[in-house]
């Protein structure tokens, strides 16, 4: 089993601004930045497993096991233990988003096996963070936990009957669950053992980078709660204390640039066809703070709280709201602040003409000066 890289999912590779190093510091030892986009040893295996978890946009995966197939095949099992010794090659290649997902889905206690972790080891420490975040997020809508165990113990296999099978799927809803599943192991992998793996980006990668995509762990979530009870009343968490989605806000000192709905690698952020309105639909984002940090005047901003009731009822908010003007000399919209005929490019144009002129004028003036200078001073030797 290898580590693999869809370097055109990395919000690094879409910007040179993004600071994310979120799976370096889950596998410091194996994961390193070069050029700015991570590398690893090509030998690197399971063991650096806990970037596949923490990746917000699931650009890390592995050969031979899926999490989005692990997921399915769990929920047709009649086993209710998760263990690297059983079914998982480590705990930490599970998001909270599939921690909760799984609590939710399943309608008896599932238990995740500690037993193989050094309680004092950074991947104890991450694979608790998380199975602790995803219990505090489940607590905050419904009466589902997960539970964790230090003494392994080895559950009765027990055979999947095929109706079983058949009830779960109807359950999950084939149709919204479409497309789905899916490998994402595309990379290519002729690169000599123990080499470093680094990743280039090429023409094919460029294009791909445009593209908006929802990681296969959000749809998850997104169509489990769809089926989950509805609480009678909606909390509200402080925003660290949620690690995998977020709320925003704009304030006045955005001037609708256009990066942050432009760059968004799941269309979380989005605009309209004259780019006059900022959107944002928070079930789509992956807080991979990517907006943020493109942003110049720091005017994206994460709310100090999230709203549970946005993963019952998903909705797009406007963040901003611009008027939009005919530019007088190139004839492309702008955003009109007040008073400007034409557009911040055309105004920095003119801005340079001007400079140029007066510039010019100034020169040829100096000129003239000198010429009348060295005439005069002729004048006086004769
Ligand atoms: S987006 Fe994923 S692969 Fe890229 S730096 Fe962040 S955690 Fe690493
Ligand atoms: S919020 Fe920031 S990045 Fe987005 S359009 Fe406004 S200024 Fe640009
Ligand atoms: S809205 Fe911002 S933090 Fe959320 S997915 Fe888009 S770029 Fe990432």
């Amino acid at each position: 089993m290898s580590l693999h890289l869809e370097i055109a999912s990395c919000v690094r590779a879409k910007s040179k601004f993004s600071n994310c190093t979120k799976c370096v510091d889950a596998c410091p030892d194996s994961i390193t930045l070069v050029d700015n986009l991570p590398s690893f040893a090509n030998n690197t295996g399971v063991e650096a497993a806990a970037c596949v978890g923490v990746c917000p946009t699931e650009a890390f995966s592995l050969s031979d096991f899926s999490t989005t197939e692990f997921f399915f095949t769990f929920l047709d099992s009649k086993v209710r233990l998760i263990s690297p010794k059983l079914n998982v090659p480590c705990l930490s290649v599970l998001s909270v988003e599939h921690l909760i997902a799984l609590a939710l889905a399943c309608d008896d206690e599932i238990t995740l096996d500690m037993s193989s972790y050094d309680e004092e080891s950074i991947l104890y420490e991450q694979i608790d963070a998380r199975i602790e975040e995803a219990n505090f997020v489940l607590s905050s809508f419904s009466t589902k936990k997960l539970i964790t165990n230090v003494e392994h113990t080895m559950p009765m296999q027990e055979e999947t009957q095929e109706d079983e099978v058949t009830s779960r799927r109807s359950f999950l809803g084939n149709a919204s669950l479409k497309g789905v599943v899916k490998h994402k192991m595309t990379f290519d992998e002729a690169v000599e053992a123990d080499e470093l793996k680094t990743f280039a980006l090429d023409v094919e990668t460029i294009a791909k980078i445009k593209e908006k995509e929802l990681p296969d762990k959000r749809k998850i979530l997104f169509t489990i709660l769809k089926q989950a009870k509805i609480p009678n009343a909606f909390e509200v968490l402080a925003e660290e204390d949620v690690s995998f989605t977020s709320q925003k806000f704009v304030d006045d000192s955005c001037t609708n640039c256009q990066i942050c709905y432009r760059i968004c690698p799941t269309g979380a952020l989005s605009s309209d066809a004259k780019f006059s309105i900022i959107n944002f639909d928070s079930m789509l984002c992956v807080k991979c703070r990517l907006c943020h940090e493109v942003c110049e005047p720091e005017a994206i901003q994460l709310q100090p709280g999230y709203e549970v009731k946005e993963l019952f009822e998903p909705t797009q908010r406007t963040l901003a709201k611009f008027n939009i003007k005919r530019c007088n000399e190139c004839g492309n919209n702008f955003t009109y602040t007040g008073g400007e005929q034409a557009c911040p490019r055309c105004l920095v144009e003119e801005e340079e003409a001007m400079f140029l002129h007066s510039n010019a004028k100034r020169m040829k003036v100096e000129k003239e000066e000198k010429v009348a200078q060295e005439a005069a001073e002729k004048e006086n030797e004769a």
